[in-house]
């Protein structure tokens, strides 16, 4: 793995990490610790609960994982069979095999032993990787609890309880399953909770499970890296959402895209359609299978598919550095979900773009999500409804034209074309085409500051003339 020295902060070493672990990290190409890392570190070797306000993509799966190896190492007792030394819960199966994936690479040289369970997987041979006992297991909530029903697995060895994305986890309805795993798990434990937001269920769950904690936090909540750059394209209904993607996608052939859908079947359909229409994509879902998401993962991450459409559940979690745009397809119910969507791209100090489209039903979740944020995304497209009625709980909300920037907030930039302009790819004549769905003027800056070629920030450079999907037909999402 080729260095990567992104973050310019305190060393391993400072830290209070033995040498060992600070030359695998070394080997890995982590010479300096991510601020999450470097506040929670110590606290995690003190022995302190812990709650870490943190996303993916900070560096916080070693920030719990090193401190935890670090204390497993220096208790140097071996996991009786059926036993587990320390557990880690995730939401879902990628996040459970990305976390374990980091942790392997940190117990290289060690014995520890990191075992994964999760659903959509075989029961059995779970169990039996467990029957030699374990170091560290990662796992998602449901599969844990049938492979403790089934005895074949106890948890009461465990020192370490480790929640990550526990937001997450509840808004996937886990809360009960976390509550028996929490009470099947010894008090004289260290429990370390990481969540992207602090809703007023994490606050309880965290009052009722963790010890005197300390709190450490790298982003505020709601806030998204700002990175990201954010831009809205107002339509009037589904199509002009597939010809805008279609538009901007055919514009940057070179990016890594990932496409959000409300649903399995929107994500589906839409999948198909760009397939149809000529773009390199796959899907992850809740009704595809582990090896079939797992497959599509590695395709994206390899560049061999350029989009992958996907639902929020799905794409939790996924570490995939390349990601150039996230589209929000549909906007999604919860504004947090928004927050951890665009948080998909910008990784590891690379920038990003983050394109949403917005039909007038959906314009009370783009206002929520702009009070979440604390900002106005910056109108690529089209127009704000005036005035929409159907937002929750039968309230009548007061949209805003383009210009319209709130106080003290970043105001709305001028729309560089209709909806329907831009899917159509009429823009006006001699007038800079706007490229990743971005303002013409924008697009110059940023051009300039890239010259050269390679722009080393994993910016999508445009190549040649871009790919023309093949058919012209009008599309449907
Ligand atoms: P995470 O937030 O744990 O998902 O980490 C995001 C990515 O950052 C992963 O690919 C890690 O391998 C990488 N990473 C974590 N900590 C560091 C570090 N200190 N230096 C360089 N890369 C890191």
């Amino acid at each position: 793995m080729a260095p990567r020295k992104v973050f310019d902060l305190t060393t391993f070493h400072d830290l209070g990490l033995s040498k060992t672990i600070v030359a695998t990290l070394s080997a890995l190409g982590f010479e300096k610790a991510t601020p999450i890392q470097e506040k929670a570190i110590p606290l995690v070797l003190e022995g302190s609960d812990l709650i870490g306000l943190a996303q993916t993509g900070t560096g916080k799966t070693a920030a719990f994982g090193l401190p935890m190896i670090e204390k497993l190492l220096a208790d140097a007792r071996r996991p009786d069979p059926r036993n587990i030394r320390a557990l880690i819960l995730a939401p879902t199966r990628e996040l459970v095999n990305q976390i374990a994936d980091n942790l392997r690479d940190f117990v290289k040289k060690t014995p520890l032993r990191v075992v994964t369970v999760v659903g959509g997987a075989s029961i059995n041979k779970q169990s039996e990787m467990l029957s030699r006992g374990t170091d560290i297991l990662v796992a998602t909530p449901g599969r844990l609890l049938d492979l403790v029903a089934r005895k074949s697995v106890t948890l009461t060895q465990a020192r370490y309880l480790v929640l990550d994305e526990a937001d997450q986890m509840l808004d996937l309805g886990f809360i009960h399953d976390l509550r028996k795993i929490s009470k099947m798990v010894p008090k004289n434990r260290q429990t370390l909770l990481f969540s992207a937001t602090m809703p007023k269920l994490i606050g309880e769950l965290a009052g009722e499970y963790l010890v005197n904690p300390k709190k450490v936090e790298v982003t505020p909540p709601g806030k998204a890296a700002d990175k990201v750059e954010q831009y809205v394209h107002h339509v009037p209904g589904k199509d002009q959402k597939a010809q805008i993607l279609r538009k901007t996608l055919t514009d940057n052939p070179d990016g890594l895209s990932l496409v959000f859908s409300r649903t399995k079947h929107g994500a589906e359909k839409l999948m198909k359609h760009l397939d149809h229409i000529g773009f390199k994509a796959a899907s992850i879902h809740g009704n595809k299978s582990q090896g079939q998401r797992e497959r599509a993962l590695k395709a994206f991450r390899d560049g061999e598919i350029r989009v992958l459409v996907a639902t929020d559940v799905a794409a939790r979690g996924i570490d995939i550095l390349g990601v150039t745009h996230v589209y929000n397809y549909d906007l999604p119910e919860v504004p947090d979900a928004y927050v951890h969507r665009i948080g998909r791209t910008a990784r590891n100090g690379r920038d990003g773009i983050a394109i949403a489209f917005c039909t007038p039903d959906e314009a009370h979740l783009l206002r929520d999500i702009e009070k979440l944020m604390g900002i106005q995304i910056t109108v690529a497209s089209g127009e704000a409804p005036a005035v929409i009625t159907a937002g929750p709980g039968g309230k009548s909300r007061k949209g805003r034209g383009n210009g319209g920037g709130r106080a003290g907030q970043r105001p709305a930039r001028k729309p560089f074309g209709d909806g329907a302009q831009a899917a159509e790819g009429a823009a006006p004549s001699g007038a800079k085409r706007p490229q990743h769905g971005r303002p013409a003027q924008k697009q110059g800056e940023r051009q300039n500051r890239n010259h050269g070629g390679g722009n080393g920030q994993g910016r999508p450079q445009r190549q040649g003339k871009p790919r023309r999907p093949e058919g012209q037909r009008r599309e449907q999402a």
